[in-house]
């Protein structure tokens, strides 16, 4: 029987970065993928859900030309065209990591594998077993469907997003997480009359609270219908399109339905239960620090383990779990102040604590915030409004939190993080120079509070 040091389920972020740095550190390593290599991010997330914000920016780009003196021709958008170029650019990735992969000298197998047991691995299609002293379980997980709602076969997922025959005149979206509202903000930006329906009453409810009021606002001014506090009843196919119905009684006709309400992991039906590994109430391998499940020899990083779902911490365990098992490394993977961003339109970036989360734990706060329209907005005028704000432990003048809403917030944000992540003071920011004229000097002009967090001392 083939025997490996180390045996990875699944070619996405997370299992291709530990298969490659395991085999750089020498281990003889085989990497398992079902699908095609790149997993989630390449194939069917980050990279072409990107690709497609960006495609519909050019909508807002043409209408302020105007302003600066341009004069073109009617734009028109070709959804054929475009995903053509899109899919070219996602096979070149696959192939990017096939080569990296090769070029480390990873086994790759096209199979659906499962857990035989500790040190053991099933190829299903290919009707064997092989041996391996550390099995990684990185398999990702899946979109959620809602089986029991009447009809909902007929809606689609994510994934699908990215193979439309054709663009839709209209689309409901379920859900109002970052996936939802990044696909709304892309569908209405390409002229797709586009409806939110929330069950809950605010969408992107693990956000800072302004930014989720900015956000609700700031989509709606662009054309997105948002239905909160009411959800989906079922389905029916009527005309040409489909008929969404929902508990309030209210109808909603739109030629696609997504559903964009979570994933899970995937973790049923490959034997892990059986080899000892825990799983937790949704599903997710339970790991320690060292992405340790409860069986000895099996590990999980990524989605699977339900973390933290974005690609750089899948990659970033990855890594640090393939030097700790055969490069000697001893780092612990650090889940605290890892930045994210909603691509929509407009753009959020954020790290650290929200300011309710930061009341929560910190008893005296001082928030500073400004909200103002980005240079290029005035003069084209739009009503594009850019929010910033930071969230500062008033005890001890630490940022604790950046929340920026607007043009290239991510980006700002991904340099922030440096410095929150360093513990930077808020005197810090304010010895930093400001760089004239940018959107992101508004971070370091900021004196005065807006508002000042004091909690009573108990009697
Ligand atoms: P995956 O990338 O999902 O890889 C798992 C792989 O395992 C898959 O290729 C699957 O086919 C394979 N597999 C599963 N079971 C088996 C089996 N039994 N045998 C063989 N192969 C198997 N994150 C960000 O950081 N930024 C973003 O902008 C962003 N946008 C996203 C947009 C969308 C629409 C979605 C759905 C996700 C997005 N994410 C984003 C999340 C990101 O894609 C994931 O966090 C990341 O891909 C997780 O990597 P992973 O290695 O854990 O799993």
């Amino acid at each position: 029987m083939t025997s490996y040091d180390l045996f990875v389920i699944g070619g996405g972020s997370g299992g291709v970065r530990a298969a490659r740095i395991a085999a750089r550190h020498g281990a003889r390593v085989a990497l398992a993928e079902h699908d095609r290599i790149g997993g989630t991010c390449v194939i069917r997330g980050c990279v072409p859900k990107k690709l497609m914000v960006l495609a519909a920016r050019f909508g807002d780009a043409f209408a302020d030309s105007a302003a600066f003196g341009w004069t073109h021709g009617e734009a028109k958008f070709d959804w054929t065209a475009f995903r053509r170029n899109m899919h070219r650019e996602i096979d070149r990735l696959n192939a990017a990591y096939i080569k990296n992969l090769d070029a480390a000298g990873v086994t790759i197998i096209h199979d659906h594998a499962t857990v035989e047991g500790p040190g053991r691995v099933r190829l299903r299609d290919a009707g064997e077993n092989v041996e391996a002293r550390n099995i990684l379980i990185a398999t990702g997980g899946h979109a959620n469907r809602l089986p029991d709602i009447r009809g909902s076969e007929l809606a689609i997922v994510s994934d699908a997003m990215f193979e439309l025959e054709r663009l839709p005149a209209s689309i409901l979206i379920v859900g109002a997480g970052y996936v939802a509202i990044e696909f709304a903000s892309v569908m209405a930006g390409l002229g797709v009359k586009t409806t939110l329906l929330q069950r809950g009453s605010a969408i992107l409810t693990d956000f800072d609270q302004d930014v989720r009021r900015e956000m609700q606002a700031a989509m709606e001014r662009r054309g997105v219908e948002i239905v909160l506090r009411d959800e989906l009843a079922g389905i029916d196919r009527r005309d040409a399109g489909l008929l969404a119905r929902t508990r309030e009684g209210r109808d909603f006709p739109a030629e696609t339905v997504l559903l964009a309400i979570g994933r899970t992991p995937n973790t049923t039906g490959i034997g892990l239960e059986e080899a000892g590994v825990a799983l937790d109430g949704e599903g997710s391998v339970i790991v320690d620090e060292h992405s340790q499940s409860t069986a000895p020899g099996i590990f999980a990083i990524g989605d699977v383990t339900n973390k933290l779902a974005l690609t750089p911490v899948a990659i970033r365990e990855g890594h640090t779990l393939a030097d700790r098992l055969f490069g000697g490394g001893t780092a612990v993977v650090d889940h605290r102040n890892v930045p994210h961003a909603v691509f929509g339109t407009p753009e959020i970036g954020c790290v650290g604590l929200g300011e309710e989360e930061a009341r929560a734990e910190h008893p005296e706060l001082d928030i500073y915030q400004t909200s103002f329209r980005p240079m290029g907005a005035q003069l084209a005028g739009s009503d594009e409004k850019m929010m910033m704000k930071l969230v500062v432990d008033a005890t001890t003048d630490r940022v604790l939190g950046c929340h920026i809403i607007g043009p290239d917030g991510a980006e700002m944000v991904q340099m922030v993080a440096i410095a929150v992540k360093m513990g930077a003071a808020k005197a810090d920011f304010d010895a930093t120079m400001a760089l004239h004229p940018t959107a992101a000097e508004e971070l370091v002009t900021m004196r005065e509070p807006t508002r000042r967090h004091r909690r009573e001392a108990k009697e």
